[in-house]
């Protein structure tokens, strides 16, 4: 199976991405159950590693989200007490300043947290669609459409499903088996889920990779029962311990620097005090869950790195690495094209 580039004409009509090769609306996304290919294949996981490395962000960006985030409700909770006091004086109750700041700061904060989380939606249906032909599925409806591939004569072939046209050159042929094989919907969660992913990984090439930091091998790898049990066990012990120790580390200076804080009167907004007291809240309330996260993440990522490299399975797809891809001291993954040091 061959993987196809996007045209520059299918690149331009993706601007939008709500409309198929011929520019008529296609609902995408709504994916049945069994009309999609299964995870298993080592050219779907290969597929949807690369996605996966599209979408996924650094723990800096994740870090930056929060703390805007957080800085949207504390301005907004800051507003909210400070509207009260300019109309009503120092005669309110504590009970009304609260709800005030907390309609005023936490539903902008809030609105704010889900789009930053959502990212760009846009980028996220090209890159599924762009997936999705390149495994020769109909990027609208999941059916097998690279089996048999006819352009019209505007260069389209239609899908047999549900009728969107697609660039004959976007479809990336398979076989009837390989059609055939593919028919489960764990792809779905897979497609799903991989706006979620955070990496810290470059492969050989430079180029982020996301690999997994899951605490059991994968299923379709040579290990034994034995040596199974002993991973999982090994690295939930690591990851455990780095948690502990790293949460620990980042609530000790937390507080350290929360006890130097001069705190402020709550009705003082805008006043340097109360902005200090503010922007160090907002700096260092990520850090404390963050850090301990991706220092977990990192460690348990890293046996699991080393254990697949091991079984020459590609850390970041998951499929097997032959000597086929190899050049020099690098070795290229044919499923995901991530390069790894042999
Ligand atoms: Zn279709
Ligand atoms: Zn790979």
């Amino acid at each position: 199976m061959s993987l196809t580039p996007p045209t520059q004409r299918a690149l331009a009509l993706d601007a939008s991405a709500r409309v198929d090769d011929r520019g008529v609306k296609v609902q995408e996304r709504a994916l049945r159950t069994g009309s999609c290919p299964t995870y298993a294949a080592p050219e779907v996981r290969g597929a949807i590693a690369r996605y996966r490395a599209t979408l996924a962000s650094t723990w800096l960006v994740r870090y930056l989200q929060a703390v805007a985030a957080l800085a949207t409700v504390a301005l907004g909770v800051g507003l909210g007490f400070w509207l009260v006091n300019l109309t009503n004086g120092e005669s309110l109750s504590d009970g009304l300043f609260f709800l005030v700041g907390f309609v005023t700061g936490i539903l902008p904060g809030a609105i704010v947290a889900v789009a930053m989380v959502r990212g760009d939606r846009r980028f996220q249906r090209v890159a599924c669609r762009n997936l999705l032909l390149g495994i020769g599925r109909c990027p609208a409806c999941g059916f097998a459409i690279g089996g048999n591939v006819r352009p019209m004569s505007d260069g389209c072939a239609a899908c047999g499903e549900c009728g969107a046209a697609w660039f004959a050159e976007r479809i990336a042929p398979i076989t009837v088996d390989e059609a055939d094989a593919w028919q489960t919907a764990r792809v779905v969660t897979a497609i799903q889920g991989a706006s979620q992913h955070v990496s810290g990984r470059r492969d050989a090439r430079g180029r982020r990779v996301v690999t997994s930091a899951g605490l059991a091998l994968p299923r379709h790898g040579p290990w034994s029962v034995g040596l199974r049990i002993y991973y999982t066990i090994m690295s939930g012990l690591v990851g455990g311990i780095v948690l502990s120790v790293s949460l620990a580390a980042t609530f000790a200076v937390s507080m350290s620097v929360v006890s130097l804080i001069e705190w402020p009167k709550a009705t003082a907004f805008l006043s340097t005090s109360s902005l200090t007291a503010v922007t160090l809240l907002v700096v260092l309330i990520p850090l404390v869950f963050l850090v301990p996260i991706a220092a977990a993440t990192t460690a348990t990522s890293w046996l699991r790195f080393v254990a697949l490299r091991r079984a020459s399975l590609c850390p970041a797809c998951e499929s097997p690495i032959d000597d086929a891809g190899a050049s020099g001291l690098t070795v290229e993954c044919r499923f995901c094209n991530a390069v790894w040091k042999r």
